[in-house]
């Protein structure tokens, strides 16, 4: 490198000093330290830009307002909870499933100080993690026996090392499971990573029974069944029932493992009417060695994966040095046991947040939209109707008719009326169609609604 040319020192030397910046700048409620370190992180990413292209240094206050904005950006990323109008339930950006007040009460009780998560009460000694959730959800699920782990992606990986051994590495499935879900969970990386041995069949759109019994061969650890979450495929399709699959298993010798995901535990179409859902119960029913499920999907729970089925496998898995890897944490087991324990107190109208959103009436949405519309009293604010959809990958065709508040301010555009909605006090995420920005009240818990009012007033009586 020659010597710096004059521009190139002059820039240098003008870049003004971290803690010029720091008086002029205000870090809102972002820790001092914190503040000092972005400054510093933007004056030497305009250090390094000077050096490699030769860039002049923006003025002073441009430098200000530039970093200012880092910063701001930087606080809204720290987490906090946002009011979902978008209709989807299982809104993966927005955090799965809610949890409702007495998941969380449990949640609270058990972390704010000790617990018994691994002492015998009875016995004075030490006790088993988790072993009245595991009764809870063996028998919720109809397994012979239960446990679970960090989420369903890590239950498949656990499931895989422990049936895919080194003796037996290859996992048949089907060339039309070979699916996608969403954060770059990908089920031939999966396996893959997980050290088995990939034996595709069948086609995409069909495969039969004779295209698994075909593959099986000496290394065959273990038929994987993966449920199609988030797409679906209509036509000219043909798979095998599960009867069909667990009969194959049976008499080969080798086990049969569904990922099932989304996991119902109820009958779906008894809650608003939605098409029916494979139910873990009925997963086991036809004979399935293992299903493993998300807690935080149509469960309702907080994330976590489930396993659930066979005694005998489910009791190796938990011997295995990964499971321990793979645990869950206390605030989890609190707020899963009281999940299930719902599900249990009632199984076809369980009291869990999501399914209280799902089966919510159209009347009473219909009651708070008009309140909503009243209180904000602008002209151009309406009631409408729309579909929410369950969202996280779950039933992509499912559609529950909903109630939403509509609006097309005057004055602004329709996404930066959203963008100020997101931007408020309490964060609000509406969506936008049909012309108009639109608020599902089906995903709005209703303590929720006097803030959603007052949002949208402060919205309308500034655009006018
Ligand atoms: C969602 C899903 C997963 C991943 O579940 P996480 O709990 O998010 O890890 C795995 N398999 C299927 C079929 C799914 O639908």
């Amino acid at each position: 490198m020659g010597t710096l040319s004059n521009e190139r020192s002059t820039a240098l030397r003008s870049l003004p000093s971290v803690d010029r910046i720091l008086q002029e700048i205000d870090g809102g409620t972002l820790p001092r330290i914190l503040v000092t370190s972005v400054v510093r992180e933007q004056i030497e990413l305009r250090r390094e830009r000077i050096l490699s292209e030769n860039t002049k240094v923006e003025a002073f206050e441009d430098v200000v307002e530039s970093i200012s904005t880092e910063l701001t950006h930087i606080e809204r990323s720290r987490l906090r909870g946002v009011i979902n109008g978008t209709g989807v339930l299982l809104h993966t950006n927005l955090g799965r499933s809610p949890l409702g007040e007495a998941a969380l009460q449990r949640v609270v009780e058990v972390a704010r100080g000790y617990s018994n998560l691994e002492f015998d009460l009875s016995q004075g000694e030490r006790g088993k993690r988790g072993s009245f959730l595991e009764r809870c959800l063996a028998l919720s699920s109809g397994g012979e026996a239960a446990t679970v782990v960090n989420n369903c992606a890590a239950a498949l990986v656990l499931i895989l090392r422990y049936l895919a051994s080194p003796d037996h590495p290859e996992v048949v499935i089907s060339r039309g499971e070979l699916i996608e879900i969403g954060g770059g969970f990908r089920i031939p990386e999966i396996l893959e990573s997980s050290g088995s041995r990939l034996r595709e069949v069948g086609t995409t759109n069909r495969t039969r029974i004779a295209d698994y019994e075909r593959a099986i061969g000496p290394e065959t650890g273990m038929l994987l069944k993966v449920h199609r979450s988030n797409f679906y495929q209509e036509g000219f399709v043909e798979e095998p029932t599960l009867e069909e699959l667990v009969a194959l298993g049976r008499e080969r010798g080798i086990p049969v493992v569904l990922d099932l995901g989304s996991g119902a535990l109820v009958d779906t179409e008894n809650i608003a009417k939605l098409p029916h859902e494979t139910t873990i119960a009925e997963a086991l029913k036809a004979g399935v060695d293992l299903v493993c499920i998300s807690g935080d999907k149509l469960l309702g729970g907080p994330q976590a994966g489930i396993i659930a089925g066979k005694k005998s496998h489910v009791a190796t898995l938990k011997k295995n040095p990964l499971f321990r890897a793979l645990r869950c944490d206390k605030m989890v087991f609190a707020a899963l046991e009281e999940t299930a324990l719902a599900y249990l107190e009632d199984s076809e109208n369980p009291d869990v947040s999501l399914i209280n959103l799902m089966s919510e009436d159209l009347d009473t949405l219909r009651g708070r939209a008009e309140a909503i519309v009243r209180k904000v009293g602008y002209p151009g604010l309406r009631v409408g109707s729309a579909y929410s959809r369950c969202g996280g990958g779950t039933m992509p065709k499912a559609k529950i008719p909903s109630i939403t508040i509509d609006v097309n301010p005057q004055g602004i555009g329709l996404g930066e009326a959203a963008r100020r909605l997101r931007l408020g006090v309490i964060p609000i995420v509406a969506y936008l169609a049909d012309d108009e920005l639109k608020i599902d009240l089906r995903t709005v818990f209703s303590n929720q609604d006097d803030d959603l009012a007052s949002a949208l007033a402060e919205l309308l009586r500034v655009v006018g």
